[in-house]
């Protein structure tokens, strides 16, 4: 298919190049020009100055910026892709963005004739690379029946979970999981330290029991280790729990846990963790400690 490809961050790089050697012709655009010359001589790949010219004569054109205001820019307005695309194309957007902006991007979409899902991913930049990822979709059957081969391009998983809007509620149920996962898991090695036991040791044997996760099998060593330079960013973290916040605020949820985490993030934020994996929570833990450490250090010398 002519597939058009907005956004080449950590993941709509990988996710892009997946489709040219599956065989889609792809076109794309990214804001930065350096990275889309890089990634047509990567891939062999056309790329685009605008979203509105990436987009021209596409089946699907696919998205991954960062927030619903990012989207909007890409989208709308006289260079936008919307502008671009012809009668029956669909817009696939993988960006984790609010439900909100979904629908309303659906309804403008729908006035010129298109179709739109909202298909953010979960699975990281790992996912994105390795063409693993966990993609959860929202909008009419029809628009989702086209994309759904193409997405599996980079996908292990595809899911269809009702009208639009659905994409990006499901997403919100996966952040709010990992947000409560992630400071327990921090809180549990923190304890294993205090503790003096053998950290390696407790996760090999309690990740055989019923604690076992994803993040505890690929987080733990470095959250031992306190590396967090890759991954997924607390920056985006946060982005991500104020929409579900907003969202709770009305749909009426409790979600005790996921706003606490939000404000342990921003602690790690002002111990200058903004880009550190989301794992970070525990140099949060960690950090009276190493500045007590380091009183004493500076009294002994
Ligand atoms: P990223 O590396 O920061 O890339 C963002 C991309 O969006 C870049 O190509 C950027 O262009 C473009 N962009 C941002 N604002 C724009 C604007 N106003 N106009 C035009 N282009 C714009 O981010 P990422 O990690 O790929 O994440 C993308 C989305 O996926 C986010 O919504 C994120 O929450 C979600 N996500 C990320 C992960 C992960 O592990 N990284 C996992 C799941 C979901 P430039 O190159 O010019 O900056």
């Amino acid at each position: 298919m002519n597939v058009a490809f907005i956004g080449l961050g950590v993941m709509g790089y990988p996710m892009a190049g997946h489709l040219q050697r599956q065989g889609h012709r792809v076109r794309v655009y990214n804001r930065t020009p350096a990275k889309a010359l890089q990634w047509s001589a990567e891939y062999a790949g056309d790329c685009a100055d605008t979203p509105r010219q990436a987009a021209q004569g596409a089946e699907l054109v696919m998205c991954c910026v960062g927030n619903d205001d990012d989207l909007r820019q890409v989208l709308l307005g006289e260079q936008g892709a919307f502008s671009g695309m012809s009668p029956g194309s669909v817009l696939v957007d993988h960006t984790t963005a609010s439900a909100d902006v979904a629908r309303e991007l659906a309804i403008q979409a729908a006035e010129r004739e298109l179709g739109f899902i909202d298909a953010p991913v979960s699975g990281g930049q790992a996912g994105a690379i390795n063409g693993q990822l966990t993609i959860m979709v929202g909008g009419e059957a029809l628009w989702f029946a086209r994309a759904e081969p193409v997405m599996a391009c980079y996908a292990r998983r595809v899911q269809h979970m009702g009208p639009v809007g659905s994409g990006q509620l499901t997403k919100m149920v996966n952040q709010i999981c990992i947000g409560g996962l992630l400071q327990g898991l921090a809180e549990a090695l923190h304890f294993a330290q205090c503790a003096g036991l053998d950290g390696e040791a407790a996760m090999a044997v309690i990740s055989q029991g019923a604690a076992q996760s994803w993040q505890l099998e690929n987080r733990h060593k470095t959250m031992l280790e306190g590396r967090f330079d890759f991954g997924f960013a607390v920056d985006w973290m946060r982005k991500d729990l104020a929409i579900v916040l907003d969202e709770a605020r009305r749909n009426g949820a409790q979600l005790p846990v996921t706003a606490l985490v939000d404000q342990f993030y921003a602690d790690v934020q002002r111990l200058g963790g903004g880009r550190w994996d989301t794992s970070s929570l525990i140099a949060r833990l960690r950090a009276p400690l190493v500045a007590e450490n380091e009183i004493h250090g500076t009294q002994q010398a």
